[in-house]
């Protein structure tokens, strides 16, 4: 404790966050703190240990959430293969709780081959989507979940192409649970990262984030005004009539999409290794 400071309480939170981290890398505004404050109350209310947990990213501003902040074992990976890791980590030590958090780029884009995989073996990951619709860390790039016509750096025109949606395309490959609510539904949000972290299978969670720095720079909407937007722009997935298709203009499918109780494939795996064992003379 600094001088001056004698009296002062610490955040409750505290104690789950590395030393020297805050103030954090983030823009003002951007929905990355928000992401991690739900985050630590989800552990904190689960009363999880952070050592029994392991949280990898990849690359991007949302991987900076939990590497450095979250003092627990964190794996920052290369571009695009979180997934790849964290599977990797999960069948070494099952024991643990495997956690991701990465971008739409990193985990829709470039890694998006090994998290369609991952959630058709239903390998028992769980994985938030920091999904701010571009890639924010290097400038505001087109990612594959950016809307049709959307101006950004690599698109001066307007983006040519359909959105990725990545809640759907998850559901469709076959993971056990899957959920999408937005930085404006904090408590929803982080009930639904408990929800993540306690079962099996591969569990996945799009967070639909502000870039306030980078997204839309045409439109300059406030933090404030994205959120508001993210409010009145959001139905529940039960209400909606016509499929999702990520558009900038269509209301945002919000809650939960998938809740299957299949088994996950480290259960899978074991059952095998019983079997070669029984087999076995
Ligand atoms: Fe957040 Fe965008 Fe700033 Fe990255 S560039 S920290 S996503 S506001
Ligand atoms: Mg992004």
């Amino acid at each position: 404790m600094a001088d001056g400071d004698e009296g002062r309480r610490e955040h409750p939170l505290a104690r789950y966050l590395r030393p020297g981290t805050l103030p954090s890398s983030f823009c003002p505004g951007c929905g990355c703190g928000t992401v991690l404050n739900c985050l630590l109350r989800a552990v904190d209310r689960q009363k999880l240990d952070p050592a029994g947990i392991i949280m990898v990213t990849g690359i991007g501003c949302s991987s900076w959430i939990p590497s450095p902040m979250f003092r627990c074992d964190t794996l920052h990976t290369t571009h695009g293969r979180a997934v790849a890791f964290a599977t990797g980590v999960k069948l070494m030590m099952p024991e643990k709780r495997v956690l991701i958090i990465a971008g739409d780029g990193d985990l829709a884009g470039i890694g998006g081959n090994h998290l369609v995989h991952a959630a058709h073996r239903n390998i028992d990951l769980g994985v938030m989507m920091v999904n701010n619709r571009i890639y924010g860390m290097t400038g505001g790039q087109c990612s594959p979940t950016t809307p049709s016509d959307l101006y950004t750096t690599t698109t001066p025109y307007g983006n040519l192409d359909q959105p990725v949606t990545a809640s759907e395309l998850m559901v469709s490959a076959g993971a056990n649970y899957v959920a999408r609510w937005t930085t404006f539904h904090v408590r929803q949000l982080s009930k639904a990262m408990e929800e993540l972290m306690d079962g099996e299978g591969f569990r996945f969670l799009e967070i639909v984030s502000q870039c306030p720095t980078h997204f839309d720079k045409e439109e300059k909407r406030t933090a404030a005004e994205i959120l508001d937007n993210y409010r009145d722009g959001s139905i529940p997935v039960a209400q909606v009539k016509e499929p999702y298709d990520g558009q900038a203009g269509s209301k945002l499918p919000v809650g939960v999409l998938a809740d299957r109780k299949r088994h996950g494939y480290i259960r899978r795996l074991e059952a095998v290794e019983q079997k070669i064992r029984e087999a076995s003379p």
